[in-house]
């Protein structure tokens, strides 16, 4: 098994044992360095935490990789050292550099790495520390707004930083084939060769693009080619695997997945809050863990979105002059909710049942179990709030029940809203699901 599955099973394994804040601080920067025989050498971010994890966890780390390795091992910790190993003479040729392109707002330092992204995460810090050795080329994939190019210029800009002298090339598919083609026109391949052939490190984003042009992806070829001879460190991103891009030349898939692949996946709900509260820090705002979770349940997807939609809760709370409570928060996502769709009470129906699994039997009949009476309760809300139906003609959908019965509910939850935060953040996932 290689370095990188074999840290990600391990994580996974120790995760529960540890709990998930002692795993955030100890083991997710920490990466698995080498393995040999029965040494396992992990990396980790500071003495503090190699201190720790020896003292507290040497023993849980290594049963735990006996169990997966199904062998005795010795664990050996290291403090990651930042220098650069020497490189060949030729290679501090004095190029201009090119990092002035690379936007510094994206860094390793405020990546926040969680399930979704850790094993992505850690193949970065393996490049930054071995560009072009580790791992070349680097393929990250993943859906919109997953952070494929934070992280990417993440590794350009740690690059940049521990080698200055490197010529680091980032650039759009775009870009590179706009490149080609005036190249061609202007009779001046040479200087496009120069260009992107002299890179140490070349980042290009969102090479789906390339799909299709098949004169771009000739040149890239030859520049892949020579960069890989030379071990220049190249990382690209995708939205989608490489047999997947469709018009892609064989040979470029072959050459993209010699390399080592990982994907990005939709962050799951604790990187979203963690997500979240790193972005509010950025602001110079500081919101309660509550009303981060709030927002963070009110989209499971684009981080970009999330971001957005933080910026602008932000705005609009201080545009008003309210604090930023749950209170004042959980009426502006059900707003924006409300402002953007058309809902049908049928699809609310059952979008409750689905949620709380229960089938609409259950939702409109006569029980009055707990479990059915808040899911009852949130619909009767719900109804009312968003779709603006009468409280008699929701009494009639939901089994034939008195309009009083209706009221009742509906402000239960209303109550509920500014005391009960389970619920809030029910409400407000169970309304997002109704409308995607
Ligand atoms: P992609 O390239 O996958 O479409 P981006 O890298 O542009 O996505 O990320 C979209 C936004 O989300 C950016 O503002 C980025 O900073 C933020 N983002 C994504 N993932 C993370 C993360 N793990 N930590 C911090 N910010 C993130
Ligand atoms: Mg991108």
């Amino acid at each position: 098994m290689d370095n990188l599955r074999l840290w990600h099973k391990f994580l996974e394994a120790i995760k529960p044992a540890v709990g998930p804040a002692n795993f955030k601080t100890y083991f997710i920067k920490t990466i698995l360095k080498s393995q040999s025989n029965s040494t396992i050498t992990l990396n980790t971010p500071s003495a503090f935490i190699k201190e720790n994890l020896k003292q507290k966890y040497q023993t849980l780390i290594e049963n735990t990789f006996e169990k997966l390795l199904e062998k005795k091992v010795k664990i050996e910790f290291m403090v990651k050292e930042v220098e650069l190993e020497a490189a060949p003479e030729e290679f501090f040729q004095p190029i201009q550099t090119q990092t002035s392109a690379l936007n510094p707002k994206y860094t390793l330092e405020n990546f926040v790495v969680g399930l979704s992204n850790n094993l992505a995460f850690a193949a970065a810090q393996a490049v930054v520390q071995n560009p072009g050795v580790s791992y070349n080329p680097l393929f990250i994939y993943g859906g919109t707004g997953v952070g494929k190019t934070h992280l990417m210029l993440g590794i350009g800009n740690a690059l940049a930083k521990k080698a200055p002298h490197f010529k680091i090339i980032y650039c759009s598919s775009e870009k590179f084939m706009n490149d080609y083609v005036a190249a061609i026109q202007n009779h001046r391949m040479g200087d496009l060769r120069t260009k992107y052939r002299a890179a140490h490190v070349l980042l290009i984003d969102d090479i789906q693009f390339f799909s299709g042009r098949e004169g771009t992806q000739e040149e890239f070829f030859h520049t892949f080619n020579e960069l890989s001879s030379r071990n220049s460190q190249m990382v690209l991103t995708s939205d989608r695997p490489p047999n997947e891009i469709a018009k892609l030349e064989d040979r470029l898939k072959s050459r993209f997945q010699g390399g080592l692949m990982l994907d990005i996946q939709f962050p799951d709900f604790d990187t979203r809050v963690a997500i979240l509260r790193a972005k509010c820090s950025e602001q110079g705002e500081n919101l309660s863990e509550e009303s981060l979770k709030l927002i963070a349940s009110s989209m499971e997807s684009n981080i970009r979105e999330l971001e957005g939609k933080l910026i602008q809760l932000l705005q609009a709370l201080k545009h008003k002059n309210l604090p930023s409570t749950p209170e004042n928060i959980a009426p502006f996502l059900t707003q924006q909710i409300k402002k953007n769709i058309k809902l049908d009470h049928k699809k609310i129906l059952d979008t409750v049942c689905a949620f709380f699994n229960l089938s609409l039997k259950d939702l409109t009949g006569p029980k009055r179990q707990k479990e059915l009476v808040l899911p009852r309760h949130m619909a009767m809300y719900i109804l009312c709030e968003d779709l603006n139906m009468t409280v008699e003609k929701i009494g009639q959908l939901l089994g034939g029940r008195d309009h009083t019965t209706v009221m009742h509910g509906r402000d239960r939850i209303k109550q509920l809203i500014n005391s009960d935060r389970e619920v809030q953040r029910l409400l407000i996932e169970v309304r997002q699901k109704a409308i995607s």
